[in-house]
């Protein structure tokens, strides 16, 4: 065989890894295990992609810390222990970085340094990386595990580099605490992020003013320690429990309620309704089948956590404005907090409804509202989420073959196979993807379940003498189509101005990116055909030594 060159001012791997989050990691992992030569590159100083970055007070999972692990090794899921029900930020990120040390992973990632530039050479038909520290690597395989929720969007606002005090974004924390003891405080945004970082600020805030355009439904998520025997019961179980969650449609072990909220009588659907807000969190969404298909089920689920809202708040005028209208709960994602609700009844928290009287700027002293009205603040907290499920892919912007970018195979949205592959792209492989279950189920069982099947996929190649594998235009074509479809079933298909459709983003095409269709069933029987004979792939064999 022809001998390849090498170029010595490149590095060369089977494999590059983009990002050391949870993905990441466990990608490193496997295909170590393999004997694939891998690196990761990481743009972070730290391991733990989301969790590294989002730092912000009371950031913390909303599933449960016993199902939101690594299941690949039964050593670490003994002997690892979780001290609450649900894990904050710090202890979460303490999880991932003793997953990075007890596999000695560290050797092959590489920390502080950004992928600037991804191209595929047809004529080798190797990617090549190029980097911020002004590295090139190359590699056979291009696993992109750059995360979903990882590109912070601060909305563009006329003044803010006059703003005098403090600004930061939740999802972009600093490392060193922010001091907000006696200050005045104002947070942008009412969503996940924004209902967990609230309660907090405003215990040491000198006044906390929150600007509100749309109210989202907020459960409390019931937080508390860990139960030793619940603790016990997992550990006796976990291939049980792990079997569960991968069999299910949302990735973990939260028990759905099979009926439909019209199969219930109204007094058996309140105490439905009730018993799901004491189990707290999303656990909400589990109330009927039918929750998020039928517009009265939602209703009466959307309308007892009003009745909550009301009976939490007391200010009228104040529970009226955080009560959510012509929203079907759960159409934007959940959020799951502790004391949400309650802390508008501090003296020194305001809310301020920007819906109607927008925010026209940032002043050098605050926010000024459209009409003129004025707040004074020494920070300012843009908890305004995501450019969510694109935004990390289409930053690096990979050039495919024939040199086409991803930015324009994805300019009216994106469109991948399984949320997995895209066409053109050969080699790439994108863990929890546009068009996967992904933000749906419980990320950790969804990243396994990417990686497994691109472990296989890598192994299958390299038994076979595959030097390349992309989906075909047609497969992808069929699976967009069946992911629009899915959706248009629900009553995500009614309400597009969330981020699931890209509608948080000026000028991002508005598509449902998700997939509805969960994450056992039939998403893992048809990624298991599509492994078993790579129908709906194209692949070639070597022409090049790899
Ligand atoms: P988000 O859900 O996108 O919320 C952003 C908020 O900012 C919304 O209330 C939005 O209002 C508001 N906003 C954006 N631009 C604005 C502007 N120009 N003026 C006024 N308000 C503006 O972002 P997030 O809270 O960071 O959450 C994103 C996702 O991350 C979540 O949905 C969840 O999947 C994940 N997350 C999970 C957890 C957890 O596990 N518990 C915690 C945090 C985040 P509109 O609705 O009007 O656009």
């Amino acid at each position: 065989m022809q001998e390849e060159f090498r170029d010595d001012a490149v590095q060369y791997f089977d494999a590059i890894v983009v990002g050391a989050g949870l993905a990441g990691i466990c990608a490193v992992y496997k295909l170590r295990e393999m004997g694939v030569s891998v690196r990761a590159l990481e743009a972070g100083g730290g391991v733990g992609g989301t969790w590294y970055h989002n730092r912000y007070p009371g950031a913390r999972c909303d599933i449960e810390s016993l199902d939101y692990s690594y299941s690949f090794s039964n050593e670490l899921q003994q002997e690892w222990h979780w001290s609450e029900r649900y894990a904050g930020q710090p202890e979460i990120l303490r999880y991932i970085n003793h997953v990075a040390d007890r596999f000695d992973l560290r050797k092959d990632i590489q920390l502080n340094t950004r992928v600037t530039q991804a191209r595929f050479d047809e004529t080798r038909e190797r990617w090549v990386f190029s980097t911020d520290t002004g590295e090139t690597f190359s590699a056979k395989y291009a696993v992109m595990a750059t995360g979903v929720l990882s590109v912070a969007q601060v909305p563009s606002m006329k003044g803010l580099e006059d703003f005098k005090g403090e600004w930061f974004h939740t999802g972009d924390w600093p490392r060193q605490e922010v001091q907000v003891q006696g200050k005045r405080v104002g947070v942008i945004g009412t969503g996940s992020s924004a209902t967990q970082l609230i309660p907090l600020v405003a215990k040491n805030a000198g006044h906390l003013y929150v600007f509100q355009r749309t109210p989202n439904y907020t459960m409390p998520a019931q937080n508390h320690s860990m139960k030793p025997e619940v603790e016990k019961e997992w550990k006796a179980n976990y291939p049980e429990r792990r079997k569960f969650a991968w069999a299910s449609g949302f990735g973990h072990n939260q028990v759905s309620n099979h009926l439909s909220g019209k199969e219930m009588s109204p007094d058996e659907r309140l105490a439905e309704l009730e018993n799901r807000w004491q189990l707290g969190g999303l656990y909400m969404m589990r109330a009927f089948k039918d929750i998020l298909i039928d517009p009265e089920v939602n209703e009466a689920a959307a309308e007892f956590v009003r009745d909550k809202i009301r009976s939490t708040v007391h200010d009228k005028a104040t529970a009226e404005a955080l009560a959510p209208r012509n929203l079907y709960i759960g159409t934007k994602r959940l959020c799951s907090g502790t004391n949400y609700y309650e802390t508008f009844n501090r003296e020194n928290v305001s809310l301020v409804n920007v819906q109607e009287k927008p925010i026209d700027c940032v002043t050098a002293h605050g926010l000024r509202l459209a009409g003129g009205k004025e707040y004074e603040l020494d920070i300012l907290i843009f908890a305004t989420g995501f450019d969510a499920m694109t935004g990390a892919m289409n930053k690096i912007n990979p050039v495919g073959r024939n040199g086409l970018p991803l930015r324009q195979a994805w300019a009216a949205g994106p469109r991948t196979y399984l949320g997995l592959c895209v066409a053109g792209f050969p080699n790439m492989f994108v863990i929890t993807g546009p068009g996967s279950p992904s933000v749906f189920s419980n990320m950790v069982t969804s990243i396994e379940q990417h990686v497994e099947w691109i472990a296989n996929c890598i192994s299958h190649m390299r038994s076979q003498g595959l030097s390349a594998i992309e989906p075909t235009a047609q497969a992808q074509d069929e699976w967009t189509d069946h992911v629009t479809d899915a959706a248009s079933k629900t009553l995500y298909a009614q309400s597009r101005n969330s981020w699931f459709h890209g509608a948080n983003i000026p000028g991002k095409p508005v598509v449902f990116m998700p997939y509805v269709g969960g994450v056992g069933n039939y998403y893992r029987k048809i990624t298991q055909v599509a492994e078993s004979g790579y129908v709906g792939f194209n692949l070639s064999t070597a022409r090049m030594p790899s």
